[in-house]
C-alpha cells in the first residue's frame, strides 16, 4: 500500500481525510514530530505548498497538505486565508463575521480547500482546489461540524453545514471535492 504523509498536526483532520478517502489503497499517516510549518503564504495555494513541503522533507516521502477557509463575496473574500485566526474563538469568529456583514443582502460565500502533493525533494507533483458554494445565514443553526459550519448554508441543501450529518457533509465539502481530484489524478 502506498504511504503518503498528511501535513497536519491535528489527528482529527487525518481521521476526516481517511473517512473521505475510504478504501482507496493509500495509507495516510501523520508527519513525524517537529512538524510546525510557518504559514507565511498569502494564498491557499502557497500555504498548502508550505505545509506539504515541510512534511515531505521531514518524513522523506510524498506529502499531501490542505489549506482551507471561508471566502465571503461582500467582504472581498475575507476571512479567506485568515479564517482560523479571524478572532480568538470559534464563536467569536462567527460573531465577527455576522457583525461585519450586518444587514448586507449579498450573502454569497464559498468554502475553499487547496490540496497539494509534494515530493520529498520539495517539488509540486499536483495541486488542486475544491470549492463549496453557498450563503451566510443571519443566524446560527446546527451542532455538527466545526468552525463556520453553523452559519454556512451550502447551495441546494436547505440547511446549514452544521445541520448536516458528517457523511453528508463529506459528500459535498470543499475538502471532499479537492481530495476527489487528488485521488482521480493519482489513479488515472
Ligand atoms: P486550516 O485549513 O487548518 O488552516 O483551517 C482553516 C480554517 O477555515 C478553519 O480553522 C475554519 O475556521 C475554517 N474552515 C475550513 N474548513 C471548514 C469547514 O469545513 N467548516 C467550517 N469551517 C471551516
Amino acid at each position: 500500500m502506498q504511504k503518503i504523509v498528511f501535513a497536519t498536526g491535528n489527528p482529527h483532520k487525518l481521521q476526516e481525510l481517511k473517512a473521505i478517502a475510504g478504501d482507496c489503497g493509500i495509507d495516510f499517516v501523520l508527519p513525524p514530530e517537529g512538524f510546525d510549518p510557518d504559514e507565511t503564504g498569502v494564498t491557499f495555494e502557497e500555504n498548502s505548498y508550505i505545509k506539504a513541503k515541510e512534511a515531505a522533507k521531514l518524513a522523506g516521502i510524498v506529502a499531501l497538505a490542505d489549506d482551507s477557509g471561508l471566502c465571503v463575496d461582500a467582504l472581498n473574500g475575507e476571512p479567506g486565508i485568515h479564517s482560523a485566526r479571524y478572532a480568538e474563538t470559534s464563536q467569536k469568529r462567527i460573531d465577527k463575521l455576522l457583525s461585519n456583514l450586518k444587514d448586507e443582502r449579498n450573502r454569497k460565500a464559498k468554502f475553499v480547500c487547496v490540496m497539494t502533493l509534494v515530493s520529498p525533494e520539495g517539488k509540486i507533483i499536483f495541486q488542486t482546489r475544491g470549492e463549496c458554494p453557498g450563503e451566510i445565514a443571519t443566524f446560527q443553526s446546527g451542532t455538527n461540524g466545526f468552525g463556520y459550519d453553523p452559519i454556512f448554508w451550502p447551495e441546494g441543501v436547505g440547511m446549514s453545514m452544521a445541520d448536516m450529518s458528517e457523511d453528508d457533509k463529506n459528500k459535498i465539502s470543499h475538502r471532499a471535492r479537492a481530495l476527489k481530484n487528488v485521488l482521480d489524478w493519482l489513479f488515472s
